[in-house]
């Protein structure tokens, strides 16, 4: 029986070595031309000949026990994996974070789209692509991590994602032109590991396979560092060899250097921007842009074209107050505009085809929507949030144009859906401080949302000297009064007992579960203390990055993020935003700041009870019933979202455990 019927597992595939097709067999996949036998292991094509090979990030005492736990609760056992062997939980959100592929929109990738993620580790960027694409493979030789993508698939009942374990043939596992788009992230310096031969002739093999794999109107994204980072010359050794400078070296020099240090031969060869566009233009890849994705490539926030240095440099300064730490923020925008840590390239033929984002805004502008600006993408700025699992384009020029949000998956869609809510239903007082919801829709499979650009200068670019401080705080006191009519508490005992369930789900021991019970306590003992009173229940962002202000009065105009927002909610989380923000960023005290915030306040406000409550704390009085339930309350619902998937905090023990900890008696 050849490869026929739609549900097999070795369709598409061919053998690594000739190409050729499988005679299907359950547990023995055997190649038609040349005899050759493989695997199938729980499901997964093993069609490897070194069954043995082994790179994770968790030794191999640890992984079948590992996988068995993930089976039962992937999120839990990963979190508790990492808590208990005290490893970094920026590898939770490695392994797990739906941001990772967030650069999504940048690639022509569409619902009909076959997606290959080459060397895709734990598959996260599969996982994330999984949502908008016809089918996406995800290959790595790395049989165990391999398994933890196949349980994940299966637990969401995610059909489209298909796993392969390959990797030493010397084909890729596919027929010629088998994908629209594929991902080599973090792979090609990898490639010459382990092979004997000139690593530039394996990576330009590699790349020529890559080519063969995809249609010739296909895709690649090259995820890869810069050989002259500036960071490996004055700072970080190299991450693939843990040497000092050593890209920069001519190769012969960096073999020796290497071998000196004991760490045998330079073979994870990285290249500058010139040399990556001949590499891949010598293989095929005749068109391909640049981009820098900010912090780094593994969990990217912003995508700058490498042709726009001034904005590189701008989203990697930080504001800063003293002259020499200011010409330093300097250099390191430059150097970063010049010498960025990675690029994440995207290359095809001359037949590439529209970006997703080209597509959509061709979209819009036919749409003819009122309050839409038609603004060339060479002005969009790219931003993910990891956190909340949504992408942001800001369209802007001017001082005027859109923003559009895109939702990575469905909690972020609920999350936008509460927001356009919001704003659709907002009191007539406030609708110029706020964005002005101009669309939302479905184009290609993918939900979006466009918002009116609120012009004026965000909070996050200010560096306020003490004496206008007040000015801020007065104007964001206001604001928060003007909130202030909106009263209604009905619904907080239900959405406290939630959230109790689902903080109570991811507590891991017994302690945890008492100091959860005790917050919930405190909360409803405080619930049913205000409840006749009237309190705020709207929640935005009033926390400095998120303000706009106006130049010269430094008054708020606007404020532009809500994704947080929910009807019956108690105050406090601003407060404590706004607060922390500005003893953060201008090095005042929290009592300063709140004398300056009670000088303006009318003695009734709730706004006064609730700084008093943060009097309170900063006195550390942390006793105080009201206080406690309103950090109790927050800080539940930051744990809550825990339970349903996706918080970039979620694998952080220490945060966990702080939170907790506070409660402990
Ligand atoms: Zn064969």
């Amino acid at each position: 029986m050849k490869n026929e019927g739609d549900n097999s597992i070795l369709n598409n595939l061919r053998c690594p070595d000739c190409l050729g097709a499988f005679i299907q067999n359950e547990k023995t996949p055997q190649c038609d031309s040349c005899g050759a036998q493989y695997h199938i292991s729980e499901g997964i094509p093993d069609l490897r000949k070194d069954r043995s090979s082994y790179y994770c990030e968790f030794p191999k005492g640890d992984i079948e026990q590992f996988l068995a736990d993930s089976k039962v609760d992937l999120e839990g056992t990963v979190r508790a994996y990492l808590r208990n062997k005290q490893l970094p939980p920026k590898l939770g959100e490695y392994i797990m974070g739906s941001g990772r592929a967030g650069w999504t929109f940048l690639l022509p990738i569409s619902a009909k789209s076959r997606v290959l993620d080459l060397g895709c580790g734990w598959g996260t960027l599969a996982y994330g692509l999984a949502n908008r694409a016809d089918e996406v493979v995800a290959l790595d030789s790395t049989l165990e991590r391999m398994r933890l993508l196949h349980n994940r698939s299966v637990l969401d009942g995610l059909r489209n994602l298909k796993t392969v374990c390959a990797g030493d043939g010397t084909h890729l596992p596919f027929a010629n032109d088998s994908f629209d788009i594929v991902i080599v992230n973090g792979v090609l310096e990898w490639v010459p590991s382990g092979l004997a031969g000139n690593p530039g002739e394996l990576q330009r093999a590699f790349l020529r396979e890559v080519r063969r794999v995809l249609k010739p109107s296909g895709t690649l994204l090259l995820g890869i560092e810069n050989r002259y980072a500036w960071k490996t010359w004055f700072r970080n050794p190299d991450g693939h060899t843990g040497l000092r400078f050593v890209p920069w070296l001519p190769r012969f020099l960096a073999t020796m250097y290497s071998k000196v240090t004991g760490k045998g031969e330079y073979r994870n060869w990285l290249y500058s921007e010139k040399q990556y566009e001949r590499l891949l233009s010598n293989e095929g890849f005749d068109s391909s842009s640049f981009v820098v994705p900010l912090p780094g490539y593994h969990h990217p926030v912003w995508m700058v074209p490498l042709t726009q240095p001034k904005k590189i440099a701008k989203r990697v300064r930080r504001s800063v107050r003293s002259p020499i730490m200011k010409t330093l923020q300097y250099v390191k925008g430059r150097l970063t505009a010049m010498f960025p840590d990675a690029f994440t390239i995207i290359a095809s033929s001359e037949l590439k085809k529209p970006n997703f984002l080209d597509r959509l805004l061709r979209h819009l502008n036919e749409l003819d929507i009122s309050g839409w600006e038609d603004i060339p993408q060479e002005c969009a700025e790219y931003r993910i949030n990891g956190e909340m699992g949504i992408v942001t384009i800001l369209l802007q020029k001017n001082g005027s144009g859109n923003v559009i949000k895109l939702p990575l998956h469905s909690r972020a869609i609920i999350e936008l859906e509460h927001e356009v809510t919001f704003f659709q239903e907002s009191p007539k007082q406030l609708s110029n401080l706020l964005p002005r919801v101009i669309s939302k829709g479905n184009f290609d499979a993918q939900e979006y949302f466009v918002y009116s650009f609120l012009p004026g200068s965000s909070g996050e670019g200010f560096r306020i000297e003490d004496g206008r401080l007040s000015k801020v705080l007065n104007s964001a006191v206001q604001l928060l009064v003007t909130f202030d009519n909106e009263k209604d508490l009905t619904n907080a005992s239900s959405q406290l007992a939630n959230i109790e369930q689902k903080v109570l789900s991811l507590a891991s021991s017994e302690s945890q579960r008492n100091c959860v019970n005790n917050a919930v306590k405190r909360c409803q003992g405080f619930i049913e203390t205000i409840s006749d009173d009237g309190w705020i229940l709207g929640h935005g962002d009033f926390k400095l990055a998120n303000c706009i202000l106006a130049k010269d009065s430094l008054s708020i105009q606007g404020v532009i993020d809500w994704g947080g927002w929910s009807k019956r909610e108690l105050p406090g989380y601003d407060l404590a935003f706004l607060l922390t923000d500005i003893k953060w960023r201008f090095g005042s005290s929290l009592e300063e700041s709140i004398r300056l915030w009670r000088d303006d306040l009318p003695a009734e406000s709730w706004a006064i009870q609730a700084i008093d409550h943060f009097n309170l704390a900063t006195n550390r009085n942390i006793g105080d019933k009201e206080w406690r339930a309103i950090m109790a309350w927050q800080w539940l619902k930051r744990l809550a979202p825990l339970a349903d998937l996706v918080e970039c905090k979620r694998f952080d023990y220490n945060y966990l455990n702080r939170m907790f900890d506070v409660y402990a008696d």
